[in-house]
């Protein structure tokens, strides 16, 4: 597949989702096509700063590139999930939502003590998910330095907030 795709000429908008008002992001249009999903982890994985032991992916749509990007570098995959998915003992972080809050949890053993994290979502918005994703990583004792996405919204701050924390954070793509 051609690795030079233009991203932000493949990722749709629709306006009104999930509510009025905003105009939700929409990668499916993006991962339909071979060029576009083969860009995307060919330019992530250039990104990468310094060795990883694993990646962590935030479900659902951070699972995809994560994975990818985890079998382009031949790394390991953490599944960062919501509340009540995961089999095993796990660790929770809760985070705040506009209205009320939510979670995500990991298995409790999924990274040895000190591993290197490279946490991966599709898009970074208030940086809410990412750096609740970021303490939950480091309460289970990783060493969380990077972050990337396919898309970051500037205005919401999510940046700011996760280089506040000490994460480095890059995108492929920004909308207003
Ligand atoms: P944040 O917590 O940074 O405010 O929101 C980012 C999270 O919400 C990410 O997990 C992302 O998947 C999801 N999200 C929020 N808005 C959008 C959007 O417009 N498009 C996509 N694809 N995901 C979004």
């Amino acid at each position: 597949a051609e690795r030079n795709a233009d991203l932000k000429a493949l990722i749709r908008t629709i306006p009104d989702f999930p509510k009025p008002g905003i105009q939700f992001r929409d990668i499916t249009t993006l991962l339909l096509d071979p060029g576009g999903f083969a860009t995307v982890v060919e330019r992530m994985a250039a990104m990468v700063d310094g060795p990883i032991d694993a990646i962590a992916g935030v479900e659902a749509r951070g699972f995809i590139f994560g994975a990818a990007l985890a079998r382009e570098l031949g790394s390991g995959l953490v599944l960062v999930r919501k509340r009540g998915k995961l089999p095993g003992k796990t660790l929770t972080e809760d985070y705040a939502l506009e209205y009320g809050s939510d979670s995500l949890e990991m298995h409790h053993d999924a990274i040895p003590q000190g591993a290197r994290i490279l946490l991966i979502d599709d898009l970074l918005a208030t940086g809410g998910t990412a750096h609740a994703a970021v303490r939950l990583l480091r309460g289970a004792g990783a060493s969380v330095g990077q972050s990337l996405f396919v898309i970051d919204l500037p205005d919401l701050g999510g940046a700011a907030r996760l280089r506040e924390a000490g994460v480095s954070v890059e995108a492929l793509v920004e909308f207003e």
